[in-house]
């Protein structure tokens, strides 16, 4: 898929098109034009700081998704990500270094346009990082709140007073 290609489909996953998921294409774009294939399972997993429009391209276009769990978003506000793939072992960190994304003197359309037509090497420091991925998603059993009732995942509730609480319920009783 070309660069526009990308884009329209990552625009159908977010709803709108903006700097912010062109800018998200392009991490896609690079990644992809690495050999990295698009993830139907956990075999990509993709750590991002920031939770910015750019975070729905990276997962309309890598498959890595918050429902799958191989999506980990780290609230540094920063717009990195770095990708890992289980098959080859690599993992790849790209940070923003330039402005594009944010330039004033530019008119929103005009920074997407920028954006797609940029070399992510100019805008982004690259580098490749050690294969450390997050552990795959664990199917865990569910449980009762005993104060709500509602089925929690067993590692989510807490022990209160010998009685098993979800988080919300606890936080109501210690107050
Ligand atoms: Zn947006
Ligand atoms: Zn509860």
């Amino acid at each position: 898929m070309d660069v526009q290609d990308l884009m329209k489909k990552a625009t159908i996953f977010h709803g709108h098109i903006c700097p912010g998921v062109a800018l998200g294409v392009l991490v896609a774009k690079y990644i992809l034009s690495l050999g990295f294939e698009h993830s139907p399972d956990e075999e990509l997993v993709a750590v991002v700081e920031n939770d910015n429009c750019s975070v729905d391209a990276i997962q309309a276009l890598l498959g890595t998704t918050y429902g799958k769990g191989n999506l980990i978003h780290l609230d540094y506000g920063k717009n990195n990500f770095t990708i890992y793939s289980r098959k080859s072992q690599k993992g790849v960190r790209l940070a923003l270094k330039s402005a594009v994304f944010k330039d004033k003197k530019l008119t929103r359309d005009e920074r997407v346009k920028k954006l797609l037509s940029s070399n992510p090497e100019n805008l982004f420091d690259i580098r490749e990082v050690e294969f450390i991925p997050p552990e795959r998603a664990q199917i865990e059993e569910s449980i009762p709140c005993e104060v709500c009732n509602e089925l929690t995942m067993s590692s989510r509730i807490v022990d209160y007073q010998g009685s098993n609480m979800c988080i919300p319920c606890y936080k109501v009783m210690k107050k």
